[in-house]
């Protein structure tokens, strides 16, 4: 077993993972045993692009996907391509979008690996017209210690493939996923972006331009009050009909270390949440994006996460069901708004009615809230109880794949069938997250 830097986004907990390489799909099963019987329990670990303990194993000890990066087989006439497990979604773009095939839901990282994708069932900005990453799985190879390997798909072992669909990894190891890609035009986005004055203004305009445009997305200023509470900027738009395929080069930034001290606190979040409102002149800019700048903004600077500095970051990310979503939002932002916590990245999302056919997953129509909050113990906890308590009176839930904090009666209560998760949970799986909010 080998030191390793492996740990989560968010850098909280402050756990590192160990792990050996791993490069043959034909030695994932023997991996499994072995650590089964060395240390227990492990866990796959695609790219650490979630944020909080659901990537990292209870016992520290994980099986690291990324060296699991291969093609194995594409089929550019109806758009299916087959792929390990550890092929990143960026990868999957660099082949499939000079050909026109577009990744039919894509979160905002292009690092997450499709591993982490299926296990998060992860969304995007067109939740409301393509529903999540598993609505559009063919089928997947999944290998359990207590099994032989099986195929999964809608109608066959369908048990397990609605339970590996944002099954958080803990029912087996996905060797390969097939997916089934959305043609589009360009790989251009022709983008409106304007700003909205406040909560209210931002609902109205989303559920208007949902119907007209593939992508709808929203920054939001967590520390506006009164009038504006609620205030930001609305990004929506379409692919492009102009059949350019290009992928625009980005330069690339990177944060070298982990910043001693944080630079995000109340006074410089401030500032720029003034700065970016006002940039955004009134009136609607129409724009052309390339993919990389439309759909993954923050990947344009490696590391981003180390501006936490050394106790890391959480993200408190919600959704709430449509009908109640503008009261509690109001008093979600409001009360943030008077911690003067948070930061910068804020975002509003609004999610469409399509379900997916995973177990637990965490979309629901309505609307998703995320905030990023630098580490400070006392203050995330006093804050995170209040926002958490109105999330479960409004009936919504929060999101696996960013959670480092939420308490098993909070995860056990918006996620009922979390019991027949636990039933097919492969026994020599288990997560921190999972142990946090289940075994204890
Ligand atoms: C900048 C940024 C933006 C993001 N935006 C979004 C967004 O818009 N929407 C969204 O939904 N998410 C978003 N995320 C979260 C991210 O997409 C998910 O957390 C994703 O699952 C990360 O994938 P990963 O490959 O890094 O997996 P990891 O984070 O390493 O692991 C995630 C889960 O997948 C499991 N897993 C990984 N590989 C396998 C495998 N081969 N077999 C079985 N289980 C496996 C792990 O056990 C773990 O439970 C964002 C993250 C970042 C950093």
């Amino acid at each position: 077993m080998c030191a390793s830097t492996l740990r989560s986004w968010g850098r909280y907990p402050n756990a590192p993972q160990s792990s050996e390489p791993l490069a043959w799909r034909d030695s994932i099963r023997a991996r499994l045993a072995d650590a089964s019987t060395r240390v227990g329990t492990t866990l796959a670990f695609g790219n650490g692009r979630s944020y909080g303990d659901s990537c990292l194993a209870a016992t520290d000890h994980v099986l690291p996907m990324r060296g699991l990066a291969r093609f194995i087989g594409a089929d550019w006439t109806n758009g299916v391509v087959r792929a390990e497990a550890g092929v990143t979604l960026g990868e999957v773009l660099a082949l499939s979008l000079p050909r026109g095939w577009m990744l039919p839901v894509t979160p905002g990282t292009q690092f997450a690996t499709l591993g982490g994708a299926v296990a998060n069932d992860v969304h995007g900005k067109n939740h409301h017209v393509r529903g999540t990453f598993g609505c559009h799985v063919l089928r997947l190879s999944l290998l359990r210690s207590d099994r032989a390997p099986l195929e999964c798909a809608p109608d066959e072992e369908t048990a397990l493939f609605r339970a590996t669909i944002g099954g958080l990894g803990l029912t087996g190891v996905i060797e390969w996923v097939e997916l089934q890609l959305m043609p589009v035009q360009s790989s251009h986005i022709a983008v409106s972006r304007l700003r909205y004055a406040n909560l209210d203004e931002f609902l109205a305009l989303s559920r208007g331009r949902d119907a007209t445009n593939e992508y709808g997305v929203a920054w939001v200023d967590c520390l506006a009050r009164g009038a504006a509470l609620g205030r930001g900027v609305y990004t929506c738009g379409n692919h492009a009909n102009d059949g350019d395929f290009s992928l625009p080069a980005r330069r690339v930034r990177s944060v070298p270390f982990v910043m001693p001290v944080s630079p995000v606190n109340a006074f410089t979040v401030r500032l720029f949440n003034q700065l970016y409102y006002r940039r955004q002149r009134p009136g609607i800019e129409l724009a052309r994006m390339d993919p990389a700048s439309f759909f993954y903004p923050l990947d344009s600077i490696r590391n981003w996460n180390r501006i936490y500095g050394r106790r890391g970051f959480q993200q408190h990310q919600c959704v709430i069901p449509e009908a109640n979503a503008r009261d509690a939002l109001r008093v979600m932002l409001r009360t943030i708004s008077a911690s003067a916590n948070g930061s910068f990245l804020a975002v509003l999302k609004r999610c469409g009615a399509l379900a997916s056919p995973g177990l637990i997953s965490f979309p629901m129509r309505g609307v998703s809230l995320a905030l990023d909050f630098p580490q400070e113990e006392r203050r995330n906890t006093a804050l995170f109880a209040r926002l958490d308590a109105i999330v479960a009176e409004a009936g919504g839930r929060l999101y696996p794949a960013k959670d480092a904090h939420m308490s098993g009666e909070h995860f056990r209560t918006a996620y009922p069938a979390w019991q027949e998760l636990e039933r097919l949970r492969d026994p020599a799986l288990m997560s921190r997250f999972w142990k946090r909010t289940t075994q204890t």
